[in-house]
C-alpha cells in the first residue's frame, strides 16, 4: 500500500510525528536523504529539559514541559514495541548559579516541579555560586540509542522508511502538494510534512513563507572516565555537563553561525576542555575520547514552526525546536498529528502557527542560555 502521509526529515522530528500518526492508523512514509537521524539528533546532548526554563516565554516552555511529561511513557512504548532502550535516565540538573533562585521556585510552583537546595557538599564537587539549584527530575537519553528505538518502531508499524532518499521539490497542483520529487521517484501523497531540521526553510524555498529555520552549530567535546564523577547534569554559565552512566561526559556546547558547516574547532575543544575543569575539577582523571558538531534547527526565540501551511492545504511543517528538539519531541510530534488528524489539539496550536510572515519573536534570544 503507498503511504497516504509522507514525513520529510528522519531525525528526532519526523520520526515522532511518523510514529504519532502510524499510530493513530494512517499509512505513512518517511524520505530521508541520509541514515536515519544522524544529523542533529544525534549530535545532541539529549538533557530532557530546557536549560534554565524560567527564561524562556510561555509557549516555548508548554511544548517543552509537555514534552517532558510525555517522555517516560514514551520511551516504554518504544521499549514495549522494540525491546530497545533509549537509555532515558532521571539524573537531575544542577544549576550552579544560585541567582536563579527566586525565579526557579516560582517556575517550579507554576509547574510542579521539584526545585531544592543542593546538599552542601556538592561544592567540594562543582563549582557553585551561591549554593546553586538542585532541579532532580530532569532526565537524559542517549541520542543514537534513541534514534535506533525509533526507526525500529516505525518499522514494527508499518512505517516505510526511505533512508538515502533526497527530496528536491515539491509537485503542486492548485492549492495542494500531489507528490514529492525525489532523488530516485516521485512519491504521491496525501498529506505531506517537513521535519528537515536546519535544511527546512531552504528545502522549502518560496514555499517556507514565515517559517524561519537555519543552521545553528553546536561542538560537543565527549570526555572518558570513572562513573560517579558528576552528581547530575550541571549547567553552569551557558555550557553543560552530561555524565552517561558509563562515565563517559558529555561537554558541550557551542552555539554558532558556520551556515552548513559541521566541522570542529581547536578552539571549541579547548574552550570546552576548560569549561568541564573549572565547573569540576575531579574531571581531570578522565580523557578526551571525541568531539563532533551538529547543526541545530535554528529559529527566533526558540520557537518551532508547527501546523498547515497558510496556503497548500495538505502540507504541514514541525521543525526549529533549536536546542530543544529532543526535549520538545512527543508533544510537538502530538501536536503535528492532532492538527493533521483533525483532532482537539493538545495545547494551543496558535503560538507555533506556519504563517505568511515571519513571526515577530517571542523574547529569548541566540545567546541567552
Ligand atoms: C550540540 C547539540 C546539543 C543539543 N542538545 C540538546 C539537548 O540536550 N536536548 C534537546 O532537547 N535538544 C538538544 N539539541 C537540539 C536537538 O538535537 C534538535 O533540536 C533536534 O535533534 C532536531 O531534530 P530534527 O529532526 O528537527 O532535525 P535533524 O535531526 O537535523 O533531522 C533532520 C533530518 O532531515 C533530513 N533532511 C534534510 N533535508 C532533506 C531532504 N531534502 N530530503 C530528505 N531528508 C532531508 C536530514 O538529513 C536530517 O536527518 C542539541 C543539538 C546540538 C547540535
Amino acid at each position: 500500500m503507498s503511504p497516504e502521509v509522507l514525513i520529510i526529515g528522519g531525525g528526532v522530528s519526523g520520526l515522532a510525528t511518523a510514529l504519532s500518526l502510524a499510530s493513530a492508523g494512517r499509512c505513512v512514509g518517511l524520505v530521508e536523504r541520509g541514515p536515519v537521524a544522524r544529523e542533529s539528533s544525534w549530535a545532541g546532548a539529549g538533557i530532557l529539559s530546557l536549560l534554565l526554563p524560567w527564561h524562556y516565554p510561555a509557549p516555548v516552555r508548554a511544548l517543552a514541559e509537555h514534552g517532558r511529561d510525555l517522555w517516560p511513557a514514551w520511551v516504554e512504548r518504544l521499549r514495549a514495541l522494540t525491546g530497545l532502550a533509549a537509555d532515558y535516565r532521571v539524573s537531575g540538573m544542577l544549576v550552579a548559579d544560585g541567582a536563579e533562585w527566586a525565579a526557579a521556585e516560582a517556575w517550579g510552583r507554576a509547574h510542579a516541579r521539584r526545585v531544592e537546595r543542593p546538599p552542601a557538599e556538592w561544592a567540594a564537587r562543582c563549582a557553585l555560586d551561591r549554593g546553586g539549584i538542585w532541579l532532580p527530575e530532569v532526565a537524559q537519553v542517549r541520542n543514537p540509542r534513541l534514534g535506533r528505538a525509533l526507526e525500529s518502531a516505525l518499522r514494527e508499524l508499518g512505517v516505510t522508511v526511505m533512508p538515502h532518499t533526497r527530496v528536491i521539490g515539491l509537485d503542486i497542483v492548485a492549492d495542494r502538494v500531489v507528490a514529492l520529487r525525489t532523488d530516485r521517484q516521485a512519491l504521491g501523497c496525501e498529506q505531506a510534512v517537513v521535519c528537515a531540521g536546519a535544511w527546512s526553510q531552504s528545502l522549502l524555498g518560496e514555499h517556507a513563507l514565515g517559517a524561519r529555520v537555519f543552521p545553528v552549530r553546536g561542538q560537543i567535546l565527549l570526555l572518558a572516565g570513572p562513573p560517579g564523577l558528576l552528581p547530575g547534569v550541571v549547567y553552569r554559565q551557558g555550557r553543560y555537563l552530561v555524565p552517561r552512566a558509563d562515565g563517559r561526559v558529555l561537554v558541550g556546547s557551542t552555539l554558532e553561525e558556520a551556515g552548513y558547516d559541521k566541522s570542529v574547532t581547536e578552539a571549541a575543544r579547548a574552550d570546552l576542555l576548560r569549561f568541564a575543569l573549572d565547573t569540576c575539577p575531579r574531571l581531570a582523571v578522565c580523557s578526551v575520547e571525541g568531539q563532533w558538531a551538529g547543526l541545530r534547527p535554528g529559529s527566533p526565540g526558540n520557537l518551532p514552526a508547527i501546523g498547515r501551511h497558510p496556503r497548500l492545504a495538505n502540507l504541514y511543517i514541525n521543525s526549529g525546536h533549536f536546542r530543544y528538539g529532543l526535549t520538545m519531541a512527543p508533544a510537538a510530534a502530538e501536536l503535528t498529528a492532532d492538527l493533521m488528524l483533525g483532532k482537539i489539539p493538545c495545547l494551543d496550536a496558535a503560538p507555533y502557527a506556519w504563517t505568511v510572515s515571519p513571526r515577530p519573536s517571542p523574547g529569548a534570544e541566540l545567546d541567552e542560555v
